[in-house]
């Protein structure tokens, strides 16, 4: 009897464990398949006939913010390897002006092909409107943005966003960390 009884509640939290689950599993952004790319800390995925040569040319991350960032100025051997260094440069630099060291961090970075898939894919994890060229999800530790979109100073904000809600076990209100990522994004347009 008493083992029928674990038995069946063993059964009923393996239930609710997968349950628990389902959201991260259950919400399909179209990415499954997408190319990705890794960097020491993000895993980056690009929507299907994204150019990394595009990509690289609109995030702009030239030797003076690799200087910045306090990294080596070697030349990458490939277009996949210089995103990925340029996107951690991007990484180091928002670190920098954060004063907020997060050397281990890991996150990923989604990039649709246009503004109405960012949008979709807004509204099918929120189900709300999107009014941003860009956000970021706390659960999934991802940033999403469009490929128009795919700027240092639009990238960089939302990288702030997820270095500041890594970096605080108790959350600073939402106002201030729009105020934060405002700064971080002010800097970078400089
Ligand atoms: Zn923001």
């Amino acid at each position: 009897m008493f083992f029928k009884l674990i038995y069946r509640l063993l059964v009923c939290s393996l239930i609710l464990f997968f349950l628990n689950l389902k959201p991260s599993f259950g919400i399909e952004d179209g990415f499954g398949s997408a190319k990705k790319i890794k960097s020491k800390h993000f895993t980056i995925y690009c929507a299907q006939d994204i150019e990394v040569t595009t990509l690289i040319q609109q995030l702009d991350i030239g030797s003076s913010d690799k200087l910045l960032a306090g990294k080596p100025m070697d030349e990458k051997n490939s277009s996949q390897a210089e995103l990925a260094d340029m996107l951690d440069t991007l990484f180091m630099r928002v670190c920098n002006i954060l004063d907020m060291p997060l050397y281990s961090f890991q996150g990923n970075i989604k990039i649709c092909k246009d503004i109405a898939q960012l949008a979709t894919i807004y509204y099918n994890l929120f189900n709300k409107e999107l009014h941003a060229p860009s956000f970021y999800v706390f659960d999934f530790n991802t940033i999403y943005v469009s490929l128009e979109n795919f700027k240092r100073q639009i990238v960089g904000h939302e990288i702030a966003h997820a270095i500041i809600s890594r970096y605080f076990v108790v959350l600073p209100p939402i106002k201030v960390q729009e105020i934060l990522a405002g700064y971080v994004e002010y800097q970078l347009r400089k």
